[in-house]
């Protein structure tokens, strides 16, 4: 029997409809091959060469994309039998699907089973159509389908899904390292929802047969003993208490013992929080969507706001996190219903990870009127183009508007078109600056790094980053808080300086990078949305950043504002404008030039490595006043006679601070300092008794270098590293 050739389309995730029909493929002994083609290429010449028996895809309508450009280049390499699968069959017309993408055959439904049958059928060149769940053209044409297809009884079925081949690596890291993998787990299938939003992969929810879950479970342990824990990974992950307690009690009686989180729906059996705590559950998933009971009716969620603030509360009570999504731009929702909504998550401290505009997807009740008002005009293009829509990042980061200022997804909400997406960012951005102030590390030292999770109270460590908004992920509970650098010395001072300069101004925001997004995605300085006037960048494709204009350095002088405010602009920026005839006091900087000698600091020293950008001299002889105490009359070495360490000793001289010496390796240094002080050698400078040692390069490796061996040389000299002298506590 020839290979069957399976390709997955370019996923966020793991393909589990992909790893579950090549398990039953291994089940009945059928060869087949797996491509994932972010990592390997097609195998053209084998599929010139006949080799396959067939080919097949399959996933969700957001690869619709994909699948045509998938399907067009086999069918230009030989006419072996194309195969789609999967729930975009279940939710697109036939008619489309086979003009669209040309395959020959399509699969209804859950594809398992059933397909090992047809591979058989159609090696022994066997009649297929009375397949169940297949559909296909017959020989004039007509699209014809035995659209009659029972679901999976998945509770009866000895099926795990087959990850080894699926690039498990990319999945799910590598096995030895991975300490954060929560490894997701497919214990059940389908929701019992109806909410008009939404297609979920399955109607009707069925659990997987408990003991297999849980061998499924034990096995990845195996596989990956440092990981975190598992994800429960359906829509939603019990509907009733009992389906909850036998998974429970099967899981502690297990002894497998490793955290997870699941997802429910907003209406269950309150009592499942303790069952599920008892079990070692931390953290649940629920859909909130609206803070509007209307709306929330009107999307059919089978939810009220009542329900979901009791829902939080037993949560809380049980012991467990409880995290939400939110959507925005529902059928019906006005302006004030989308502010009513960011109220609801502000006035009780809901914490929501997962914020996004309403996209109507085929299959669901809104597609369908979307459909029938005329607001998709071309359904082609409409599903071409459902991959980018769906990248809710838009709601955090402004790409949404691209090209255009309008809205240019289908609204099918009561907000007229050009202030929809405007209305929705204001609310995210209260609800963003609420976060930052609720969801933070507590008692946080902006030196290490560290502070105290929000949710679970364990030590977080934040990346250094030279951005002063920071995410902070807690391993131990998987949450994710804020820290905002704003509130700490250094940018403290400034945030009250620009707090107090930029009230009531016209704002033109240099560059649009990280900090730009900050600026507009959270509130930090008493700053309205309308202040900003527009975003200053070189050449880009795009028109508009969040709401306003991105506009060249060229086009500033027919601009009205009051202040640019330097928000990702390299050093030279500020002379740059000046030199164009911009005032020097309308430029305002984000973030002083300290702070970047300041990350550049910890960065050397917390890495070890090479310093991204040395330690200003001035900035250090400055600060070196403060952190050592150094004053005038001290006697203060340098070392080496090395252009940086010269550079220090004239700014500590012009500070008033005498230079008694400097030590270098070079008999009478290198040349390049023409000063008074003396060079001597290492073993030259004993006399030197009582003087502080400062070594001051702009490596902090050699840095490190020289003071071990000056401190072997000069016995008891204990000479200080400038990096550590500036920031001890590193
Ligand atoms: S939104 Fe959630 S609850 Fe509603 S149908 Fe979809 S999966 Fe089910």
């Amino acid at each position: 029997m020839k290979k069957v050739l399976i390709a997955s389309p370019k996923l966020s995730g793991p393909p589990v409809g992909i790893a579950y029909v090549l398990a039953d493929l291994k089940k009945h002994h059928i060869p087949y091959e797996y491509i994932d083609l972010e990592f390997t290429p097609l195998p053209e010449e084998a599929i010139r060469a006949g080799e396959y028996l067939c080919i097949g895809s399959g996933g969700m309508v957001g690869s619709w994309k994909f699948f045509h450009e998938f399907f067009a280049k086999v069918k230009g390499l030989s006419d072996t039998p194309l195969i789609l699968g999967g729930p975009v069959t279940s939710c697109i017309q036939l008619e489309l699907i086979f003009s669209q993408f040309g395959v020959d055959y399509i699969f209804l439904g859950e594809a398992e089973k059933r397909f090992a049958e047809f591979l058989t059928r159609l090696d022994r060149q066997e009649d297929v159509t009375d397949l169940p769940g297949l559909a296909w053209r017959n020989s004039d044409g007509v699209i014809m389908a035995n659209r009659h297809v029972r679901r999976l009884d998945i509770s009866k079925y000895d099926v795990s899904p087959e990850w080894t081949e699926v690039h498990v690596e990319r999945h799910f890291g590598s096995a030895s390292a991975n300490h954060n993998l929560d490894y997701p787990i497919y214990h059940a299938r389908g929701c019992i929802g109806n909410c008009t939003f939404c297609f979920p992969l399955y109607h009707g929810f069925t659990a997987r047969k408990t003991e297999l879950v849980i061998l499924e479970m034990q096995k990845a342990v195996e596989a990956y003993p440092h990981m975190w824990g598992f994800s429960l990974m359906n829509e939603t992950s019990f509907v009733r208490l009992d389906q909850a307690v036998e998974f429970c009690e099967a899981y502690k009686l297990s002894g497998i013992g490793k955290p997870w989180n699941c997802c429910l729906k907003g209406n269950i059996d309150l009592q499942i929080l303790q069952v599920l705590k008892d079990a070692g559950c931390v953290h649940v998933f629920m859909g909130i969507e609206s803070g509007n009971d209307d709306i929330l009716k009107r999307m059919r969620k089978g939810i009220t706001t009542k329900m979901v603030l009791e829902f939080y509360k037993a949560a809380n009570l049980a012991g467990i996190l409880t995290t939400g999504a939110i959507m925005f731009g529902s059928e019906g929702e006005t302006e004030k219903h989308i502010q009513g909504t960011a109220d609801f998550i502000i006035e009780n401290d809901l914490y929501c990870t997962f914020f996004s505009m309403v996209t109507a997807y085929p299959g669901t009740a809104i597609y369908q009127r979307a459909l029938r008002r005329g607001l998709i005009s071309d359904e082609v293009a409409y599903l071409s183009n459902l991959e980018e829509l769906q990248c809710e990042q838009g709601l955090h980061n402004g790409l949404l508007y691209g090209k255009t200022k309008n809205y240019d997804r289908i609204n099918v909400s009561e907000v007229d078109d050009s202030r929809l997406y405007s209305v929705v960012m204001q609310q995210m951005r209260r609800i963003n600056t609420h976060y930052l102030e609720k969801f933070t590390l507590q008692n946080f030292d902006p030196d290490t790094g560290s502070g105290e999770c929000p949710f679970c109270a364990s030590q977080v460590k934040v990346p250094l980053s030279p951005f002063p908004l920071v995410k902070a992920f807690c391993s131990q509970c998987r949450m994710i808080a804020s820290v905002n650098y704003f509130q700490y010395s250094p940018l403290s001072r400034q945030a009250e300086m620009l707090s107090a300069v930029l009230r009531d101004k016209n704002i033109v925001v240099y560059g649009r990078g990280e900090n730009a997004r900050i600026l507009r995605t959270h509130n930090l300085f008493g700053v309205e949305q309308g202040q900003y006037v527009c975003h200053v960048d070189g050449p880009t494709k795009d028109h508009y950043y969040f709401e306003n204009p991105i506009v060249s350095i060229g086009d500033l002088g027919k601009l009205k504002y009051d202040v640019i405010l330097l928000a990702d602009a390299v050093p030279w920026t500020r002379k740059m404008l000046s030199s164009r005839g911009i005032p020097e006091e309308t430029i305002l900087d984000l973030l002083p030039p300290e702070w970047m000698q300041r990350i550049s600091c910890l960065y050397s020293a917390q890495t070890g490595t090479l310093q991204l950008l040395p330690v200003d001299p001035g900035f250090a002889a400055h600060a070196l006043g403060g952190a050592c105490g150094l004053k005038s009359g001290d006697r203060i070495v340098l070392a080496p006679a090395g252009r940086y360490a010269i550079s220090v000793a004239e700014n500590l001289e012009e500070l008033g601070l005498d230079v008694l010496a400097f030590i270098d390796n070079a008999k009478g240094g290198r040349g390049l300092y023409h000063g008074k002080a003396p060079i001597l050698l290492p073993m030259e400078a004993g006399e030197l008794d009582g003087a502080q040692i400062l070594v001051a390069t702009p490596s902090i490796r050699a840095m490190q270098e020289l003071r071990m061996q000056i401190a072997a040389e000069i016995p008891g000299s204990s000479p200080i590293c400038l990096v550590e002298a500036l920031f001890p506590k590193i």
